[in-house]
């Protein structure tokens, strides 16, 4: 099967980025699929940035991908940038976008929302680039969050819409892939974790760092004293605790809340010592693997060649069909 996924290069690597999409990734990959994995730094652009931390944020997010376990001699691994091909579908496909359809995304809203200064035409045409980062490798299936979930119905939309244009079935619908854990939460406890609103946990942040902003993360509002019981089916820390603790763990967080034996702080000490578990090895592989840009650099290079010439074929055809060959 043909697999295809992007990631944007907008900041650290969180907890909702890995339960949400990336362990789906690494699972494909090791069942042996044909995996083509990718960083998303155009898309980064339609954020304001500062060049040389978006450079600097690719390749950590290169040797973060690699950390968790993205094997770049199995999987392709790229930079989007690096395959002008995307852009190019990208533009082919605006011309069948509905702009009515692009303005009711659910994400252009809430980005522009965010920060309504500064919205420009490319955040709503961000879906239509990520179709053409879909439909240039024509995948079978996209592993995702569930946030994605509107803008795969606009690709699939959209192969609909090129197929009959130009009366063929060269595209076919790619098929969405979610995590069980489908949606991660930010430490606000109100929003999902992103990037943007900073209420996320790196995967490759410093221990002190995630500790101090467990400390300072949202519980069941209800438990204002030590001894106050809470409701854990709505506390953000014990939806953490399901994704990292073991069952044991995760009943003893549960009653401890439900009964006030455990305080907050208890409760997020015991999350800290699980979590710290999970992250140790795959930062002490990040910081291992940045020590060796030049080796990241040949992994890019690779995958780079691997995808362009898939692209090239696609775009090939697409020029045929869309009648600009000559
Ligand atoms: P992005 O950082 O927006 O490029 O997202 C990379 C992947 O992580 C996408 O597949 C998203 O759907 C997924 N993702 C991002 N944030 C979350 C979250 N809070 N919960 C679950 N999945 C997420």
């Amino acid at each position: 099967m043909r697999v295809l996924s992007g990631i944007q290069s907008s900041g650290m690597v969180h907890l909702g980025n890995y339960f949400g999409a990336l362990m789906n990734w690494v699972k494909l990959q090791n069942e042996g699929h044909d995996c083509f994995y990718f960083i998303a730094n155009l898309h980064s652009m339609t954020q304001s940035y500062d060049p040389a931390l978006l450079k600097k944020r690719t390749l950590e997010l290169t040797a973060t991908l690699i950390a968790i376990g993205i094997d770049p001699e199995k999987s392709t691994l790229f930079i989007q940038s690096d395959v002008s091909e995307h852009s190019e579908l990208a533009w082919i496909l605006s011309c069948l976008a509905p702009l009515g359809e692009m303005e009711r995304m659910i994400q252009f809203k809430e980005k522009s929302a965010q920060s309504p200064e500064s919205v420009n035409a490319a955040l709503l045409l961000y879906p239509v680039l990520q179709s053409a980062d879909i439909l240039l490798y024509r995948p079978d299936l996209v592993p995702v969050g569930i946030d994605q979930a509107q803008h795969l119905e606009l690709t699939r939309n959209l192969v609909r819409k090129f197929n009959k244009r130009f009366n063929t079935e060269y595209f076919k619908e790619p098929q969405t892939f979610h995590t069980e854990t489908v949606k991660v939460v930010g430490l606000d406890g109100t929003a999902k974790m992103s990037k943007s609103r900073d209420n996320f946990i790196g995967l490759v942040e410093e221990p002190e760092i995630i500790k101090k902003k467990l400390r300072t993360a949202a519980t069941d509002p209800a438990r204002v004293r030590r001894d106050d019981p809470g409701n854990p089916d709505i506390c953000n820390v014990f939806s953490l605790h399901k994704l990292i603790s073991s069952a044991k763990d995760q009943a003893w967080s549960e009653k401890g809340c439900r009964t006030a034996e455990i305080g907050c702080l208890d409760c997020k000490g015991r999350l800290f010592e699980n979590l710290m578990q999970l992250l140790d090895p795959i930062r002490e592989r990040y910081k291992e693997l940045m020590e060796k840009p030049g080796l990241l650099h040949e992994y890019l290079d690779l995958g780079a060649q691997k995808a362009k010439k898939e692209a090239q074929k696609t775009l090939e055809k697409v020029h045929e069909l869309i009648g600009i060959s000559r």
